[in-house]
């Protein structure tokens, strides 16, 4: 089984709980991150609500990138520090407000639907519901839990406080529609981890 996420239409920039694009929500404290090679604020991608992951879980990721100079500052890379991952707790609900410098936002908020479907890889899993629901394929927006599936080596990082493989988060597609998309190499796939034990996050991505 494996568990899309879906295009479910526009969601408001601040909505709570899983999107992509608009604001993300954080701790009071949250400073917004820089990009370790040009120094330019990072863009948010999206926020995944670890409860949708799996039964029980609380808290957000949250999910930035480099798109200052695409292509430029290793932004594909786990630790280069071109992207950063957080995983929040319960107190993301402020919403601060982005730098004024470089790129920071996606032009458009999409609301996230979650869907079962049979296949046995997520690589397999966006045509079998394309033919079941007669939707464009573009409209899956990646996937949640299980396993990841990946375009070149398996490259699940390990984590900077115990250095044990970090747990798979999500998958996640560029977006539904390519004005508004994100920026994983025209095609490619974006992935976000979490180590509960010690509270990192890390996203890479490949194409
Ligand atoms: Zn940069
Ligand atoms: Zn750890």
């Amino acid at each position: 089984m494996v568990k899309l996420m879906t295009y479910a239409g526009p969601a408001v920039a601040d909505a709570p709980g899983t999107r992509t694009g608009g604001v993300p929500q954080t701790p009071s404290a949250f400073e917004w991150p820089r990009c370790r090679e040009c120094a330019g604020p990072m863009q948010f991608l999206a926020q995944v609500s670890l409860a949708d992951v799996e039964r029980g879980s609380s808290g957000l990721l949250s999910i930035f990138m480099c798109q200052n100079d695409p292509g430029l500052c290793d932004e594909w890379d786990a630790g280069a520090g071109g992207n950063r991952a957080f995983a929040f707790g319960a107190d993301a609900l402020h919403v601060p407000t982005p730098p004024g410098d470089g790129v920071t936002l996606l032009d458009e908020a999409c609301a996230v639907r979650f869907e079962q479907v049979g296949a046995e890889d997520y690589l397999e899993a966006p045509g079998q519901w394309h033919q079941q629901s007669g939707r464009p394929v573009r409209e899956v927006l990646g996937q949640v839990g299980g396993r990841a599936a990946w375009l070149q080596n398996d490259e699940t990082p390990r984590c900077d406080g115990c250095a044990q493989p970090m747990a798979f988060v999500v998958q996640l597609e560029e977006g539904h529609d390519h004005r508004t998309s994100a920026n994983f190499g025209g095609g490619g796939y974006g992935y976000g981890f979490q180590c509960r034990a010690c509270g990192t996050a890390a996203f890479l991505w490949q194409r």
